[in-house]
């Protein structure tokens, strides 16, 4: 399957990701990131073509992966950023 991953604390929510893709793979969430923003949030699990065009338009360069048919996996405690 394809799927894009949001690292939610780079992004600022501009919106641009969800105005640009054309299949409304992505939404503004509920949850406020480390930077006190709504990330986005992926919810185009059936959707995703992995166009990429949500990764080129990003302003920010670590906020978007796009992967292409590839399985998601969990992240790792030290991904999420939590130290043991
Ligand atoms: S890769 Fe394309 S289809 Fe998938 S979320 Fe991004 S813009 Fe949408
Ligand atoms: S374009 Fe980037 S910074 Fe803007 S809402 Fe989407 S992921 Fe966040």
């Amino acid at each position: 399957m394809n799927y894009v991953k949001i690292t939610a604390d780079q992004c600022k929510s501009c919106g641009v990701c969800v105005q640009t893709c054309p299949n409304h793979c992505l939404a503004i969430g509920s949850e406020l990131n480390a930077l006190g923003y709504q990330s986005a949030v992926f919810i185009g699990e059936d959707r995703c073509v992995a166009c990429g065009l949500c990764f080129y338009v990003c302003p920010e360069p670590g906020a978007i992966t796009v992967f292409k048919n590839e399985q998601p996996r969990k992240e790792t405690e030290t991904e999420k950023g939590v130290s043991l």
